[in-house]
């Protein structure tokens, strides 16, 4: 007889929200659900709270807290409100946190979870962009396992061998090439938001979808990579793989790759960290290994994708460009999905703030955020300039 892992789910109704919702379910007497949170789709909080039988159930927006309460009254599950409501509830002890949220408001909530944690099943890679190296120290101190979601980490992790680091010689992040990954970078300067949203491999939420078709999500994940694994940048690198089969690799200075394959279902790796150290069933979509026909390896383009080559660029500079690459980032992303800008405007943005922000010394969470804010808004003022700096 196993004993019930207790969860905490920040983040639990979006796309990683609900496959690891999925797959509590599908495995119910293993876990033990303890807070469920989101920003403002009180409804459905409400309902995933119920089914998942959670302890407590965070709406970030503090305005929609009577509703909750309302949808709540009949059960016995604790209502909390606003960002006080989040970090209250990411302190309450729990053997793992699947760190769920998007975007650098997972920050704070994420910081309180390591404390709180025995580990922390991490998708929400943004934090770990702009303030990895605050993370991974805090989870080190605080005894906290960090297991990798994100898919080509996931893969990484489970073939990493940390007893061997010295003799990896490269870890290989494959990446689809999104919903662009053969357009002309004048067909790109007129995509629509439905066209970049359309990713041929992967259902996500709407920000990582844009990234993907922008090829900043591979970006931020060698950024991700490199304060995961703790590895210097020029042993990090990106192939287009169309398949999505193999979720990334390394390979050994004896010439061995090691890849990580499966289905391209968010609930394998989602799976792996849930359960770890053990492993367990999944109710994903599987591989058939005997349907596969070919898999496909090329170099990325960084002419069209500059995005990619920005990553090691902000890498050499340090943590504040970093932090300025992603704040830029979720920005532009916004205003694309909000039809205020183009999408090639995105790293137009992007390079604005990284001209700029002045380099800076960042040492601590505080630090992060401020320079994170005026990253900002130094963004979101170029977008209402219609993309006019005033230096010229
Ligand atoms: P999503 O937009 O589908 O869901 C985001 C969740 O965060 C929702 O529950 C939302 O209510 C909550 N949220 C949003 N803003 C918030 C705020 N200000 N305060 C509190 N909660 C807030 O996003 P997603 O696709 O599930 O991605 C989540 C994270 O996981 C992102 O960092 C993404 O890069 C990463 N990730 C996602 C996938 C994927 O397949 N979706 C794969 C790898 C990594
Ligand atoms: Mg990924």
């Amino acid at each position: 007889m196993k004993s019930l892992k207790k969860v905490s789910i920040f983040g639990v109704t979006g796309s990683i929200g609900q496959s690891t919702a999925d797959l509590i379910l599908s495995d119910f007497e293993r876990f033990d659900v303890c807070v469920v949170s989101a920003a403002r789709s009180v409804d459905k909080l409400a309902e995933m709270a119920i089914s998942l039988k959670a302890e407590i159930a965070v709406i970030a927006d503090h305005s929609l807290l009577p509703r909750l309460e309302e949808l709540l009254v009949n059960h016995d599950i604790k209502a909390m409100g606003g960002e006080q409501g989040l970090l209250d509830a990411a302190s309450v002890p729990v053997d793992i946190t699947v760190a769920a949220i998007v975007g650098m408001a997972g920050l704070k909530p994420l910081m309180v979870s390591i404390e709180n944690s025995k580990a922390v099943a991490i998708a929400n890679k943004e934090p770990l962009v702009s303030a990895g190296a605050l993370v991974l120290k805090a989870a080190k101190e605080a005894g906290c396992k960090i297991l990798p979601v994100d898919s080509e980490h996931n893969a990484i992790f489970q073939v990493f061998d940390p007893e061997n680091k010295q003799h990896i010689k490269q870890i290989v992040l494959t990446a689809s090439g999104g919903p662009f990954r053969e357009w002309s970078r004048e067909k790109m300067s007129v995509a629509t938001v439905e066209q970049a949203m359309a990713h041929p491999n992967w259902s996500m939420g709407a920000k990582i979808s844009v990234d993907s078709a922008s090829m900043m999500n591979k970006a931020l994940e060698i950024i991700e990579a490199y304060y995961l694994f703790e590895i210097e940048a020029d042993k990090i690198n990106v192939i287009i793989h169309p398949q999505s089969v193999a979720h990334s690799m390394v390979e050994y200075a004896d010439g061995s790759y090691l890849a990580q394959m499966g289905a391209s279902d968010m609930r394998t790796p989602i799976a792996y960290a849930l359960a770890w150290p053990d492993r367990m069933q999944t109710c994903g979509e599987r591989l058939d290994i005997t349907a596969l026909s070919k898999l496909e390896f090329h170099a990325p383009d960084c002419e069209r994708f500059p995005a990619l080559s920005r990553a090691y660029e902000v890498l050499e500079k340090g943590s504040w460009a970093c932090i300025a690459l992603n704040a830029a980032n979720e920005v532009a992303v916004e205003a694309f999905l909000k039809k205020k800008i183009g999408f090639l405007d995105i790293m137009k943005v992007i390079d604005f703030v990284l001209e700029s922000c002045d380099a800076k010394e960042i040492d601590s969470l505080e630090a992060v955020i401020l320079y994170d804010e005026a990253c900002r808004d130094i963004a979101s003022n170029y977008i209402q300039a219609g993309l006019k700096s005033k230096v010229g």
